[in-house]
């Protein structure tokens, strides 16, 4: 059994409901529903049928990991974010089972479901963190994508080698691995370790992007994904590689900067999961 390191925060309410059982490789906190209403104004509704739809989208894209990773959203207007239910897998996630908890981990409205006051604890912590130092970053997109966990792994990290790689020139952070996120205190490390950046690897973990959106958390995960992918083919060829020079690194950057990622590409990403899988909006 692992101990939770409160260090920091007053986690006191939850003691009595923290569940680590690593025999069944389940990490979950199980808070108290405040049941507020099952009743969603039109901001918090349209929030979760945006994210269901990203949720879905992860998944058709290969980003999704059974039932681990989070993508999350924060609720205009509030201090409140959605996240998705303990168990889930990210195709099982609609609108209304998405629950919806504030910056200390209490579940302000379960949604719909049958396993309603659960949370993951590591997500909480690694989401919260952003969401708590970041008030200019609506969603937060968390993947342990093959690729992804390759290049975090690698001292070097991401290289600039590809038009993919370039828009993330200078332009992602790195945070090293203490562990599975269950210590409250991390979030204070994460949250200065990314800065004012929008992307950041975790090291031996995965990957990390912000967006004022969620298309655009969507899109730099896409484009993030891509680059790691083509850096680890590319690496294979045991060729040498040709970099850009610097001065293009950061020129390809600020120009990809220039329009917001995700602008352009939402609506044709809502038509593909219109497609493949409506019932994210039930
Ligand atoms: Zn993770």
């Amino acid at each position: 059994m692992l101990t939770v390191n409160r260090d920091g925060l007053t986690l006191d309410k939850f003691v009595p409901f923290v569940t680590i059982c690593i025999e069944f490789q389940a990490i979950s906190m199980k808070v108290k529903s405040k049941n507020v209403s099952a009743q969603f104004s039109a901001i918090e509704w349209f929030a979760r049928v945006e994210l269901a739809a990203c949720y879905r989208l992860a998944d058709i894209f290969g980003f999704s990991d059974v039932i681990w990773n989070h993508i999350t959203s924060k609720i205009p207007g509030t201090e409140h974010f959605l996240i998705n239910r303990f168990g889930f897998r990210f195709d099982e996630v609609t609108a209304s089972n998405l629950v919806t908890i504030d910056l200390e981990g209490d579940v302000i409205e379960s949604g719909s479901g049958t396993s309603a006051e659960d949370i993951n604890l590591t997500g909480f912590v690694i989401h919260s963190a952003i969401h708590a130092a970041r008030p200019d970053i609506t969603c937060v997109m968390h993947t342990h994508s093959k690729a992804g966990m390759v290049v975090s792994a690698l001292k070097h990290g991401l290289v600039p080698m590809t038009i993919d790689a370039m828009p993330f020139y200078n332009r992602v952070a790195y945070h090293d691995f203490e562990g599975l996120s269950v210590d409250l205190g991390e979030r204070t490390r994460l949250a200065k370790a990314l800065g004012d950046k929008n992307a950041m690897i975790l090291r031996n973990h995965g990957l990390l992007t912000c967006g004022k959106d969620v298309s655009e958390a969507f899109m730099k995960m896409y484009y993030l994904e891509r680059a790691c992918e083509v850096q680890l083919r590319a690496q294979a060829t045991g060729q040498d590689i040709h970099l850009p020079t610097s001065d293009i690194c950061e020129k390809t950057a600020m120009q990809s900067n220039q329009f917001s990622h995700g602008a352009y590409e939402w609506p044709a990403l809502l038509r593909l999961v219109d497609k493949k899988c409506p019932d994210y909006k039930e």
